[in-house]
C-alpha cells in the first residue's frame, strides 16, 4: 500500500538529503510547496504572480491557496495511489487539518522531525558560507522555524504521529536511525506481527 510521510527539519537539518533518500526507499513522491511556490514565481503563473511578495518577504502564503495548490497537484499525479512525502507543508496548524481530511480514509503514516540542534545546523550554515547566512540573518530564520513549526509538531505529536529522528551524524547514520523508527512505525500501524518478529533476535 501506498505510504504517506510528512517531513520537518529547520535550515540545515539536511532534510533535502533525507527526503531524496526516502523517496528512493519507500517509493513516494516527493512534494515540496516551497518548489511548488519558486516554480510557480519562474513560470509567472496567476499564483506566482500573487505570492511573489509575500515569499520574498518571508513570510506564510495562505492557507486557502497552498490547500488548493495541494489539492490540485496530489489529484493531478494520483498522490494517494502513489505515495507522498509532504514537504514544507502543513506549515500551519490549518493546513494539518486539511491534510488530515484529505487523508481521512488513507491516513498519513508518520510526521518525520528530522532534529538537528540550533547550534549545529547554525555552524553548518555559517559552512556553507552563503551571501545571507549572516549569523543574525540565520539566527532570525531559524526564531522564525520555531515560532511557525512548533505547533505544527505539536499538533503531529497529540496524535501520536511524530518521530523525532536525531539528524546529528553522517547521511547514511542519519537515514538508518530514520528508517528504523519509521519501520517500528509501519509495523505498528499496519502490521503488528511483524514488529513481534523483527524484534525476536534483539
Ligand atoms: P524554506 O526555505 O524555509 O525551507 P520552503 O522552500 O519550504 O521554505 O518555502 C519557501 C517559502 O514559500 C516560505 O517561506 C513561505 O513563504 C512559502 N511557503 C511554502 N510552503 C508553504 C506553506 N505550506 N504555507 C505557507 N507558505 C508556504
Amino acid at each position: 500500500m501506498a505510504k504517506h510521510f510528512v517531513i520537518f527539519g529547520r535550515q540545515g537539518a539536511g532534510k533535502g538529503t533525507q527526503s531524496e533518500l526516502i523517496v528512493g526507499r519507500y517509493d513516494v513522491v516527493h512534494l515540496s510547496t516551497g518548489d511548488m511556490l519558486r516554480s510557480a514565481i519562474a513560470q509567472k503563473t496567476a499564483v506566482g504572480m500573487a505570492v511573489k511578495a509575500i515569499i520574498d518577504s518571508g513570510a506564510l502564503v495562505d492557507d486557502d491557496l497552498i490547500c488548493d495548490l495541494v489539492i490540485e497537484r496530489m489529484e493531478a499525479d494520483n498522490l494517494l495511489e502513489k505515495g507522498t512525502l509532504f514537504d514544507g507543508f502543513p506549515r500551519t496548524t490549518v493546513q494539518a487539518e486539511a491534510l488530515e481530511d484529505l487523508f481521512s480514509e488513507v491516513g498519513i503514516d508518520a510526521a518525520i522531525n528530522l532534529e538537528v540542534p540550533v547550534e549545529v545546523v547554525t555552524e553548518r550554515m555559517l559552512a556553507r558560507g552563503r551571501g545571507d547566512d549572516t549569523p543574525e540573518a540565520i539566527a532570525q530564520r531559524l526564531a522564525l522555524y520555531e515560532e511557525q513549526t512548533r505547533p505544527v509538531l505539536d499538533w503531529f505529536e497529540q496524535r501520536s504521529m511524530l518521530i523525532t529522528v536525531d539528524g546529528v551524524g553522517t547521511p547514511e547514520e542519519v537515514f538508518d536511525r530514520l528508517c528504523a523508527q519509521i519501520d517500528a512505525k509501519l509495523g505498528i500501524e499496519t502490521n503488528g506481527d511483524s514488529v513481534g518478529r523483527s524484534s525476536y533476535g534483539e
